[in-house]
């Protein structure tokens, strides 16, 4: 192990700034525009991915290439620190790429995942496709049925997943599913349907408090058809697993954990880029907002609130890097990912309400943007896991005991 310091290399040093300057230059002047549209932002995708921002090299350069887990939380906080609901539409794809990542062969990660992205000039979405209407936080509850046909060698898909993320007008979707409903979550398997796939459609699109520019809707699955190696992990690997399942041999928990884990201080980033956002524009309009014949900052009311911010906001992103650390060494011990999600999600809330109360009137309005972040950070409370799933998972790893 190295010896201990929080120094950025080089590299990360101006991974930060670049995108940071994307965040700034492209992303802050189209954010309330497209949070009012509801779309998705094409055209900023399009520079994102004439930049090199959005792509399946950037994730894996990103994700892969860092030795130290920090390089993720890095870029991601600037990007959402730009928007979060155009940071959502840039990384949406991503989610599918993690799912396929997770159980895919060599051969099938490098076949789907650039698909997830397409090119510059013609880019593509991903959407990954676990949750349905009495399936959210109890994922073993997915009732999606994956039957296998074996004279055309095909998996048949049917069921309606909810709250996706570019679902429906995504190239490829990523679906778990249940292939032996009574094994509950040790009988999923996750599918890729590959684009144009008859079956798969939109259904509702849903209409959001926050991350606007991030499409979300319904993905209805009918009698959806896809070629045998669209099974992640392949067949013969799903065969065996079911197998010794079915003789109750234990699951690999703690490799899932590990997986689940990883991924979290990566959204707790994006929190903390929200909470900064509202934190930078609420100190700035203190300095200059004058009442009483003096800046409101000269009041220790206000100046205290700006100090806690700025201290709980460094205090959830050192959790967010100590878990990405953690991560990229798979050293978890207490759940330390799910500590940085509970936390930065919490800050995020907690630090765009106070942003409004520093703004007056003038945070309730549409005419400055932190009206916009707080109603942004909320979602951090609830997806990829709630608060209280979060809690779950920290007071089971503590314990080692079954805390319903
Ligand atoms: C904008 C948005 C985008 C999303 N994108 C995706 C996506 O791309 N793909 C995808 O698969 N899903 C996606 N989701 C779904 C998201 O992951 C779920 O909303 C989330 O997991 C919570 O599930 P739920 O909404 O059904 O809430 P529920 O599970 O119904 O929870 C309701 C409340 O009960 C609490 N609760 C539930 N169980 C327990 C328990 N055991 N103990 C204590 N409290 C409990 C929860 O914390 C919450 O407060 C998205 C959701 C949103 C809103």
């Amino acid at each position: 192990m190295s010896d201990f310091s929080l120094a950025l290399s080089e590299d990360q040093l101006q991974l930060q700034k670049w995108v940071h300057d994307f965040a700034e230059d492209v992303i802050r002047p189209a954010a309330a525009e497209w949070d009012q549209r509801e779309e998705t932002p094409w055209p900023i995708l399009e520079q994102a991915a004439e930049v090199g921002l959005y792509g399946w090299e950037f994730m894996a350069e990103i994700m892969r290439g860092d030795p130290t887990g920090l390089s993720t939380p890095i870029a991601l906080e600037e990007l959402f620190w730009g928007d979060a609901g155009i940071g959502l539409a840039i990384m949406g794809s991503g989610l599918a790429a993690a799912g396929i990542a997770a159980a895919a062969t060599p051969d099938q990660l490098f076949e789907w995942v650039p698909q997830c992205y397409g090119t510059a000039d013609d880019i593509k979405l991903g959407a990954f496709c676990a949750s349905e209407p009495d399936a959210g936080s109890d994922v073993s509850a997915i009732r999606t049925r994956a039957v296998y046909d074996e004279a055309s060698d095909e998996w048949v898909l049917n069921g309606t997943k909810t709250w996706i993320t570019n679902g429906g007008i995504a190239d490829i979707h990523v679906v778990v599913a249940t292939v032996e409903p009574e094994l509950r979550s040790r009988g999923h398997a996750s599918f890729v349907v590959p684009p144009g796939t008859a079956g798969l459609s939109m259904g509702q699109k849903f209409h959001k408090h926050g991350i606007r520019a991030s499409h979300t809707a319904e993905v209805v699955l009918d009698d959806v058809r896809v070629p045998g190696r669209c099974l992640l992990g392949g067949k013969e690997k799903l065969d065996e697993r079911l197998a010794r399942v079915r003789e109750g041999k234990p699951g690999n928990s703690q490799a899932a954990m590990q997986t689940f884990e990883a991924t979290r201080p990566a959204v707790a980033a994006q929190a903390i880029g929200v909470a900064r956002a509202a934190y930078e524009y609420s100190l700035q309009y203190a300095k200059e907002r004058v009442q009483f014949g003096k800046p409101i900052i000269q009041n220790q009311s206000i100046a205290f609130m700006l100090a806690d911010m700025a201290t709980e906001i460094d205090a959830a992103r050192m959790m967010v890097w100590r878990a990405a650390w953690l991560g990229k060494q798979k050293q978890y011990k207490n759940a330390e990912g799910s500590m940085a999600k509970l936390k930065a999600g919490r800050v995020a809330v907690w630090a765009t309400e106070r942003a409004m109360q520093i703004l007056g009137g003038a945070g309730y309005v549409t005419d400055h943007p932190v009206e916009r972040w707080h109603r942004d950070a909320k979602i951090y409370d609830i997806f990829e896991g709630t608060e209280q799933i979060q809690q779950l998972v920290i007071s089971r790893a503590i314990s080692g005991l079954r805390i319903e």
